[in-house]
């Protein structure tokens, strides 16, 4: 039988407010929110931590194999476990943005994620954002919405979230970490970032967070 859940694929650059538009519609929907970048995230922090380099993949595997993630729905919020510790916090740093996009080009990352990824979403209403949910992880999902915004409204958004959680940054490097992970999110061979032909485009540049959760709603 056909499966009835519903699912939402929320794809696009970095730092568009693809967590904050999908968190708004998971909570006024009632469907479970996932953070796919938080699980690449959380893989390059593992990664960083025991030294595991990426052109070998005998290691590569050997450390996928290590890895555990799991969420955690709290009131308000979701938290991130890797091998049962919350890294939540500590994959939001600066030095974790700039490997990412790196990490997230392997192939094998890729298909252990995607593989993680589908069986969260089966039986299950999810909202799901990333940069290949509409494409790979879910191609049939009910809605598709590709995000994007003017590239120095996206800096001084994420440069004032990070600003404001004591990250001692400038607005200049957080510019180049988006240019830098957009490009490579975009160029790279597997699953790259492309616009599913029907996701719905969303450029919030001029959005506020009611308005663009409205723009969904009235797509649904
Ligand atoms: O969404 P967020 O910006 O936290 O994602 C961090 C990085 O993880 C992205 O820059 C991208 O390289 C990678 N990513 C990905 N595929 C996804 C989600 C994230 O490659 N579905």
């Amino acid at each position: 039988m056909a499966s009835t859940n519903k699912i939402i694929a929320i794809d696009g650059y970095s730092s568009c407010g693809k967590s904050t538009l999908a968190k708004a519609l998971a909570e006024r929907l009632h469907y479970l929110y996932i953070d796919s970048g938080a699980m690449y995230r959380a893989v390059t922090l593992y990664f960083i931590r025991h030294a595991v380099p990426l052109t070998q993949a005998e290691k590569v595997a050997a450390a996928l194999g290590q890895i555990h993630i799991d969420f955690h729905i709290e009131p308000g919020r979701t938290r991130i476990s890797l091998n049962g510790e919350d890294v939540s916090d500590e994959i939001r740093q600066m030095y974790i943005s700039d490997y990412v996009s790196e990490v997230s080009a392997v192939k094998a990352v890729r298909e252990a994620m995607v593989a993680q990824q589908q069986r969260m979403g089966k039986n299950k209403n999810i909202v799901m954002d990333g940069r290949d949910i509409g494409t790979t992880v879910f191609p049939d999902a009910h809605l598709k919405i590709f995000m994007t915004a003017d590239p120095k409204v996206r800096a001084e958004r994420r440069y004032l979230e990070l600003k404001g959680k004591g990250n001692d940054i400038t607005l200049e490097e957080v510019f180049e970490n988006l240019a830098h992970r957009d490009y490579i999110d975009t160029t790279r061979a597997e699953s790259p970032l492309v616009r599913s032909e029907d996701a719905i485009i969303l450029d919030n540049t001029e959005l506020n967070e009611a308005e663009q959760l409205q723009f969904v709603l009235d797509r649904l």
